[in-house]
């Protein structure tokens, strides 16, 4: 049976279905889409303000090929300017061949590469020196918790190196759908809170992060670079497999062969997830020292000469100014 019509431009044949809509769309149609919807999320979240020198997190692996490639032409458009920013993290036969990639990259799209490394920034230490530090320790499973805090911190340096107002990063639906499953799974209420949205204003004297590509399913990033015969590199981290992030993966293909809207209703919660406020810290009373709480809307408790009593004349006090009225309940603990 031939191939439909593209839905869109309704001349060439249709090369693929969206795994998302179900549009039968040709490659071209596919590409300026989803290059359509990247700018969106970028203009509709703010997320790069004309202006803006963009450091871009360039592993060589597909998001961040993608992205790059997308924000490149998207640049002239959101009147931004784009610097690639490497990581070293000093992982033999695996870090190597995916800095060449992304050599390769800004060498054919004419982008500056700026690349950092581990072992520079952090002392001597690479990831291979953690892994062997921590094998045989019960540790050596967490290398991605200690690599993924070293690698935020490298980016950041590598974005500061090179003049850059934002950085951003390739984490697309599907990374982002599993790290909520593993907040989750963790009960790691802060990190829930705070991971949802696009990205962060920079909070602490950190740049603005965000993530352009975090709307996209990764099948469809994966069609993007077919079509756009895009040159990455696909080779797994040799500490992936030992990674807890390989469990909510499995375990979100399942929920995601039940449910196809899985991915985004997962990126989604996060969004709409806040910590409650904390209570405002209450205060000690001066004279006894038990929270001031006990107290509200019951007669005051005074120091006498010697003994301690109600409605006992204390000794002089400092003036204190005074409670305003309050129907609040006496809080519980
Ligand atoms: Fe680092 Fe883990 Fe990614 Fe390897 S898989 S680069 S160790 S975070």
């Amino acid at each position: 049976m031939p191939a439909p019509q593209c839905a869109s431009c309704h001349t060439a044949r249709a090369a693929l279905r969206r795994p998302r809509s179900g549009q039968a769309l040709c490659g071209a149609c596919f590409c300026a889409a989803f290059e359509a919807e990247v700018l969106h999320t970028v203009l509709a979240g703010r997320l790069l303000p004309p202006g803006a020198v963009v450091a871009v997190g360039a592993s060589g692996g597909k998001d961040s090929t993608v992205l790059a490639h997308v924000l490149r032409e998207l640049a002239p458009r959101l009147g931004i300017s784009l610097h690639l920013v490497a990581v070293d993290e000093g992982i033999g036969g695996y870090r190597d061949a995916a800095l060449a990639a992304v050599r390769r990259q800004a060498a054919r799209w004419d982008l500056p590469l700026t690349v950092v490394a581990y072992a520079d920034l952090f002392g001597g230490w690479t990831m291979d020196a953690v892994a062997r530090s921590t094998a045989g320790s019960g540790r050596s499973r967490a290398c991605c918790t200690f690599c993924g805090v070293l690698r935020r911190r490298a980016l950041e340096e590598g974005a500061r190196l090179v003049g850059a107002t934002h950085v951003v990063t390739g984490h697309n639906a599907d990374d982002m759908a599993e790290t909520v499953l593993m907040n989750f799974l963790r009960g790691d209420a802060g990190r829930l809170a705070r991971g949802g949205g696009l990205g962060s204003p920079g909070e602490g004297g950190a740049l603005p992060r965000c993530r352009p590509l975090q709307l996209a399913s990764q099948k469809e990033v994966v069609l993007y670079a077919h079509f756009r015969r895009l040159d990455y590199f696909s080779e797994e981290c040799v500490y992936a497999p030992e990674a807890f992030r390989g469990h909510a993966r499995d375990l979100l293909k399942m929920l995601e062969a039940a449910r196809p809207s899985a991915v985004l209703d997962l990126v989604h919660s996060a969004e709409r997830l806040a910590l409650a406020p904390r209570r405002p810290a209450r205060a000690l009373c001066q004279a006894c020292a038990l929270l001031d709480g006990l107290n509200r809307g019951r007669p005051r408790l005074a120091i006498g000469k010697g003994r301690r009593g109600l409605d006992e004349e204390g000794p002089p006090r400092e003036p204190q100014p005074s409670r305003p009225p309050t129907s609040e309940p006496v809080p519980d603990f």
